[in-house]
């Protein structure tokens, strides 16, 4: 309480006991003006309660607040005084929340805040256009209710969000989602879907378009490659045209190789994201098939290759695409290793929740720089070396794309100097073992 304040009680005390001092004196009774003065004071005070209590109960407004003279006046003006900081508080917080409201309004993707349990807390005009999520009508529905997509609700329920989910909303018109939820507080969840259509058409044509030259390139390159083999063989060839003849087989040779990679990676991309489990692939048969014809391929092959199949477990799956990671790990391991490096091709259990097929060899390595994007398409560690080796920097990128497509991961570890490790895991409910 201010200084003035309490020289205005003082003055309160003064105008009604000066008074009752001077009737007093004038009397001759002091006691009884005095027992005046204090009952007169009482009253004033208790009246002044009265007041101020009708204006807390009425909402203690600053505009109609009562005057008084003293400790009560204070009162009151330091009421006022909360009253304005707080108005002019939640008006700037109504202007952030304006600010947001059109903000997340004017978002193409949908925005939807969410309780832990899936309760809608506020949702934007996307919402509704993407996901048919009312944001007047919908809020504290839950979202598995009303966006009822069996792929949505397993993602919700299993609350792991590193990783967004790819759906297509047929209730909006087969529209491809991109669906990411973001943690935010301790009890908020924020869901964004974004519309992913243009970009999978965009995708598309690209994929439809490499697909279609390949298959153009396809038939021309097998006829010069034809004739090109048939001339280099002529007993006939002039001398000075062997070295042109040979140069062309080998490069028509290497595009017929890219043209049959690009086709396989536009094949598998075509196909839908995970691999269907329609055939049982005994794994570790198709190494020892590959490693037979690698090593049959003499002119090539002066590696040590040894094969360590511990497990007789299937794979469910494509066996083409399985053929493919197979062979292109074994080249791989020939292609980019000197001569006599040894070579270890194994498939075995790597513990009860996976199998692991892994090649390895003891060739010179790759710097660690490199091998996050070995598996990027047209990525190689030396170009010139790998197209001089038949390499066109797809295969791993074919290796990759299978793995994931049996819903596995491919990982790949080297060291300079000491060789590399390339293995591919799978998970226990694709394998099939023997005793099942
Ligand atoms: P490429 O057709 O060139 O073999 P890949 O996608 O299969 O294309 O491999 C990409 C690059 O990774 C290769 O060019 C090579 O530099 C490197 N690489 C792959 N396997 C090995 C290996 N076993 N040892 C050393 N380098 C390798």
């Amino acid at each position: 309480m201010s200084f003035s304040a309490w020289l205005s009680e003082l003055n309160r005390v003064l105008i009604v006991f000066v008074p009752c001092a001077i009737a007093g004196m004038v009397s001759g009774n002091m006691v009884v003006f005095f027992i005046i003065g204090f009952i007169a004071y009482g009253l004033w005070t208790a009246g002044q309660m009265a007041t101020l209590k009708k204006w807390f109960d009425s909402g203690a407004h600053a505009g109609d607040a009562p005057e008084f003279i003293g400790i009560a006046d204070q009162m009151v003006s330091g009421v006022a005084d909360l009253q304005r900081q707080n108005s002019a508080r939640q008006d700037s917080l109504e202007r952030l929340v304006s600010q947001f409201n059109e903000l997340t309004a004017a978002l193409p993707d949908a925005v939807i805040v969410l309780k832990p349990s899936g309760e809608i807390q506020s949702s934007n005009e996307a919402a509704d256009n993407l996901l048919h999520i009312s944001p007047d009508g919908d809020t504290h529905s839950r979202i598995t209710q009303l966006f009822r997509d069996p792929l949505f609700t397993e993602y919700f329920f299993a609350g792991k969000f590193d990783e967004p989910l790819e759906v297509q909303a047929t209730t909006t018109g087969d529209k491809e989602l991109s669906i990411r939820i973001i943690p935010f507080s301790e009890d908020r969840l924020v869901l964004i879907a974004q519309d992913m259509s243009q970009t999978a058409r965009i995708h598309e044509m690209r994929r439809s378009f490499i697909s279609n030259a390949s298959h153009e390139l396809r038939t021309p390159l097998t006829v010069i490659l034809g004739y090109l083999e048939t001339l280099s063989g002529h007993p006939k060839l002039p001398e000075e045209c062997k070295a042109a003849t040979n140069s062309a087989e080998l490069q028509a040779q290497r595009m017929k190789q890219l043209v049959e990679d690009l086709l396989a990676l536009s094949r598998i991309e075509s196909t839908a994201s995970v691999a269907k489990e329609s055939e049982a692939i005994p794994v570790g048969s198709i190494i020892m098939d590959v490693v037979k014809e690698t090593e049959l391929s003499a002119t090539i092959c002066q590696h040590d290759i040894r094969t360590q199949i511990e497990t007789d477990a299937s794979l469910k799956g494509d066996l083409q695409e399985i053929h493919s990671v197979i062979s292109n790990l074994v080249n791989n391991a020939i292609k980019h290793t000197e001569l006599g490096t040894s070579v270890q091709v194994s498939w075995k259990m790597a513990d009860q929740d996976s199998a692991e097929l892994s090649v390895a060899d003891t060739g010179q390595g790759i710097a660690p720089e490199h091998i996050e994007r070995l598996t990027e398409r047209f990525y190689r560690v030396d170009a010139g070396r790998s197209r001089e080796k038949g390499g066109t920097g797809l295969g791993l990128s074919i290796v990759k794309h299978v793995v994931e497509r049996h819903e596995g991961h491919l990982r790949i570890s080297s060291e300079l100097g000491q060789g590399s490790r390339f293995t591919c895991s799978f998970p226990a409910h694709r394998l099939l073992l023997e005793n099942q």
